[in-house]
């Protein structure tokens, strides 16, 4: 479980994320949505303590990933990260062979033996679904790929070293059609073994493949719940307008 309570983050004097407090269960698929500049991708990276690489910003309030504290001082951030798998809207492969960025996450985690890495190479891919496809393909530079297969990719690396926690942020909005359809198929059958908080701005990615929704608005969480209520019987008339395309 990921817990966030009472989390506020500023650049610089801007306040961007305002008073949140969520629980990202175990096992479940959360969403994050709202209009544009609402600070999803903010909080996302909030999670994984990019933000402290943005000059001049600064945060109150604590997070805590499965009763780890994620802000105190003695907190290893380079050990934190490593708890935790991140996808981002533009895949970003590194421009190594395919095997390599598999395995990447094992070989920072100081891994050298070849059938270590090679069993971890193998069933990332199968669980994204990308094996039978780039199989004879290990040695080909990742850049190669097609970029449905380097998103996928991206998420086998992402979920190699087994992270307590996924965290994607807008991880299809690059894709067509076919390329979308392949990964929301991979986040239906992670659910129930990966803790995934997404955020997307496709509703109907959200409803269908979320078990938990939470309504951004101006840094807030307006609303959160079981995806379903978020989008039948939302509390809020903001809410209702956002899920329903009125907004
Ligand atoms: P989108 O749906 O368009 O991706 P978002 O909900 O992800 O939007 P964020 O990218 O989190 O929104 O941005 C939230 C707010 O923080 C915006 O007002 C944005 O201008 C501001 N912001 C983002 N990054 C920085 C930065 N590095 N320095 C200053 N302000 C920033
Ligand atoms: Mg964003």
């Amino acid at each position: 479980v990921l817990a966030i309570e009472h989390f506020n983050f500023w650049y610089g004097r801007q306040q961007v994320l305002t008073d949140i407090r969520m629980p990202i269960p175990r096992g479940k698929i959360t969403t994050l949505i709202g209009p544009s500049g609402c600070g999803k991708s903010t909080l996302l990276r909030c999670v994984n303590r990019l933000n402290d690489l943005a000059d001049e910003s600064h945060v109150s309030g604590q997070m805590s990933l499965n009763g780890a504290p994620l802000y105190d001082s003695s907190v290893d951030v380079i050990a934190l990260r490593k708890r935790m798998g991140m996808v981002f809207q533009k895949s970003n492969p590194f421009p190594k062979s395919v095997y390599e960025n598999v395995v990447y996450p094992l070989r920072i985690d100081g891994i050298r033996q070849r059938r270590r890495l090679d069993e971890a190479c193998e069933s990332s891919l199968r669980k994204v679904a990308l094996w039978d496809e780039v199989k004879d393909r290990l040695r080909d530079n990742a850049l190669t790929l097609s970029a449905g297969q380097q998103q996928r990719l991206c998420i086998a690396r992402a979920i190699a070293a087994e992270p307590e926690i996924l965290l994607m942020d807008e991880p299809c909005s690059a894709l067509d059609p076919i390329a979308t359809a392949k990964i929301e198929d991979l986040l239906e059958q992670f659910k129930g073994s990966y803790s995934i908080l997404l955020v997307t701005h496709n509703l109907q990615q959200a409803s269908r493949t979320s078990d938990f929704t939470a309504f951004m608005f101006l840094g807030r969480i307006l609303e959160f719940g079981p995806t379903r209520t978020i989008f039948t019987r939302p509390r809020l008339a903001e809410t209702n307008d956002f899920v329903t395309g009125r907004f």
